[in-house]
């Protein structure tokens, strides 16, 4: 008997988890609305992390693995380092221009793909916005190649203009506007540490220049955005590729998991089953459950950020002083060692006991279940360091931010969302600097105790029902809001 053809998609998310999850969801949404076979590549250690939840959450859709041969040792890396958990921020480069060399192995599994379907090409590569030179191995194959954007389509641009445009530590102006977006004033505090110090021949400029140039070849471009919270940028993004640009978002991890993406938002259900076995969700929860409606702050910095000792003593002391009660996710400050462990020496004395005694909030080390945070209703405000994926979270589940940027797009994600969609306030930028308590006791409490902080709520719970309109589906399963999927 033949078998039925089936039309085949590859996927390559770089390897954080910020880009491997919002690929994996989109993969799920694909398999599932396409009926297409869809095969996820990357190294084998990000392989063997993604089988256990493609087992349990994509049951039933056709989504393959591959994995392409990588020896980190061999660029210099720690043996292992296959992706940027616990990697040092200044390895990341390196990650990225080892990422590379797996061109030929890439290539190799498409042309296997191709050979067991019957010599027809995959369709489409959909890579990631850091895998440029995917777009060369597409082209040499004859197969389009649509970058995904893992940022917003505001920062996306933003962070692409930058980079385009160097050197920038030539300029010394306060101000500046970029080039081809006029509308877009920046401060030179809003500029990332490495756009910064970019020289215009340095690794991350010569790593970026090599994706850019390529990106903006691609067949088009997919961003976990959508049109309701970004319509203006993804119009600039349209206009100056001229390429197809799609909103596909948001896409948030678990989705699909109940019957419609809409669901998935709105209830909290399936993470509870999900995450029930875990300790620290469970603890989380009842803290949370014991607390008022919008009232607790949770503080956390996303899957790669560390602060510095003096701004971690700052935030304790600041947090202490609002009376807020807080959830708080802590990683040992960036003067630490690699891999220590968290201790409670790096807050200011007795302030574990005092939250503890006082019960003020909870302090977890390292990870946290942060959507199930966001989604309890206890939870009112969340300290952000405005990475995109948390902002779409917080977004979805109508909890207004209070900016924390640190690196790459975060400026301009922090900077459009108090500037044009209202729904946060900038406490601190950057990693340096000395950060007063009061500073952070005067947002807190602006955020969370005062006026301005219900108009961010409601503006917040406005865009939530916007996300949720946007990913909407009607009774037959089809999208029936903005965002497409495979449209
Ligand atoms: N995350 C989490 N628990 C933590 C820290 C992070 O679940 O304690 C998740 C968070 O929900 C988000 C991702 O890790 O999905 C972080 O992505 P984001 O784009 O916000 O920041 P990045 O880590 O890429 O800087």
């Amino acid at each position: 008997t033949t078998r039925e053809f089936k039309h085949h998609l590859v996927m390559f998310p770089f390897m954080a988890q910020g880009h491997i999850i919002p690929f994996l969801e989109l993969a799920k949404l694909l398999a599932k609305r396409t009926g297409f076979a869809i095969t996820i590549a990357n190294t084998p250690l990000n392989i063997r992390n993604l089988k256990p939840k493609i087992d349990s959450t994509g049951a039933g859709l056709d989504i393959r693995l591959a994995e392409l041969p990588f020896s980190a040792a061999s660029h210099g890396l720690p043996p292992q380092a296959e992706n940027t958990d616990s990697l040092p921020y200044h390895l990341i480069i390196r990650l990225m221009e080892a990422s590379e060399h797996l061109e030929p192995h890439f290539e190799r599994l498409l042309r296997r793909i191709c050979q067991e379907d019957g010599g027809r090409l995959p369709l489409c590569i959909i890579s990631d916005m850091f895998f440029g030179w995917t777009q060369d191995v597409g082209h040499r194959l004859g197969i389009p190649r649509i970058q995904f954007c893992t940022c917003g389509a505001y920062g996306t641009s933003v962070y692409y203009s930058l980079w385009i445009h160097m050197p920038h530590n030539q300029t010394h102006a306060d101000d500046f506007v970029l080039p081809d977006m006029p509308q877009v004033t920046l401060q030179r505090s809003q500029l990332p540490p490495i756009i910064k110090m970019a020289t215009g021949s340095d690794p991350w400029y010569l790593f970026m220049n090599r994706q850019i140039s390529r990106n903006v070849r691609s067949w088009g471009s997919i961003c976990n955005t959508f049109e309701e919270l970004e319509h203006s940028s993804l119009q600039h993004m349209r206009k100056s590729t001229g390429r197809p640009v799609w909103a596909v978002g948001p896409i948030l991890p678990f989705s699909l998991v109940s019957s419609s993406p809409s669901d998935t938002i709105a209830d909290s259900d399936f993470l509870l089953r999900g995450l029930a076995e875990e300790k620290s969700s469970r603890a989380c929860l009842q803290w949370l459950d014991s607390q008022a409606p919008s009232t607790v702050l949770y503080v956390s910095f996303g899957s790669q950020n560390s602060i510095s000792l003096s701004h971690m003593k700052a935030l304790a002391l600041g947090l202490e002083s609002s009376q807020q009660p807080f959830i708080w996710v802590v990683r040992p400050p960036l003067e630490a060692p690699l891999n220590s462990e968290f201790s409670a020496e790096f807050l200011p004395e007795g302030f574990e006991e005092r939250v503890k005694e006082h019960k003020l909030g909870l302090i977890i080390r390292k990870w946290a279940p942060q959507l199930l945070i966001l989604s309890h209703p206890s939870t009112g405000g969340f300290l952000s360091h405005c990475g995109w994926n948390s902002v779409l979270e917080s977004l979805s589940q109508g909890v207004p931010i209070i900016g924390w940027p640190m690196t790459a797009d975060q400026f301009a994600n922090s900077k459009v969302l108090e500037e044009e969609v209202g729904v946060c306030i900038e406490m601190w930028r950057g990693k340096e600097g000395e950060l007063e308590p009061e500073t952070v006791e005067r947002r807190v409490k602006m955020v969370m105790k005062e006026e301005k902080g219900n108009r961010l709520r409601q503006r917040a719970a406005e865009i939530r029902e916007a996300a949720l309109k946007a990913v909407s589906e009607d009774k037959n399963g089809e999208m029936k809001g903005s965002s497409v999927c495979c449209g």
